[in-house]
C-alpha cells in the first residue's frame, strides 16, 4: 500500500486512493455546511454568526441604524411635544378669559336653563289639573 501527501494541506500522507486527509476532509464538509446552514437572512451573501440568523456586518448595520434613529428622534420629541403644547395652553386660556370669565358664563347658562325648566313645570302642572277636573 503506497502513501501520498495530501494534495491539499501536504502535511498529511494519505493512502493512493483517497482524495485528501482525514483531517482536509472533515473541513471541507464542515465548511460546505457551515455555508448551506447558516447563511445570513438579511444579506444572503455572508455567513451569519453562530446563534443568530445575521452576519456581523448586517447586525452592525442595524444597530447603528438604531442609534441613529434614537438621537433623531429625541430633539425632535422634545420640540413637537414641549413647546407647541405649552404656547397653545397659553393661547387658549388667554382667550377664554377675554372673552367672558368662567364663573359670569356658568351663571348664564344656570339662568336660562332654569327658566325653561320652570315654565315647562307650569304647564304640565297646568294641563294635568285641567284634565283632573
Ligand atoms: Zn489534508
Ligand atoms: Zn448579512
Amino acid at each position: 500500500m503506497r502513501l501520498k501527501k495530501c494534495p491539499r494541506c501536504e502535511l498529511n500522507y494519505i493512502q493512493e486512493d483517497e482524495e485528501y486527509c482525514k483531517v482536509c476532509r472533515r473541513e471541507m464538509k464542515g465548511e460546505s455546511t457551515r455555508e448551506e446552514l447558516e447563511l445570513c437572512t438579511v444579506c444572503n451573501e455572508r455567513p451569519a454568526m453562530p446563534g443568530k440568523d445575521i452576519c456581523y456586518f448586517c447586525m452592525k448595520e442595524m444597530e447603528q441604524q438604531e442609534e441613529n434613529r434614537d438621537e433623531n428622534e429625541e430633539p425632535v420629541t422634545m420640540d413637537i411635544g414641549m413647546d407647541p403644547v405649552s404656547s397653545m395652553d397659553e393661547i387658549a386660556a388667554d382667550t377664554e378669559s377675554d372673552d367672558i370669565p368662567e364663573g359670569e358664563y356658568r351663571e348664564i347658562e344656570n339662568d336660562l336653563s332654569l327658566d325653561e325648566m320652570g315654565d315647562e313645570e307650569e304647564r304640565e302642572n297646568e294641563s294635568l289639573e285641567d284634565e283632573e277636573e
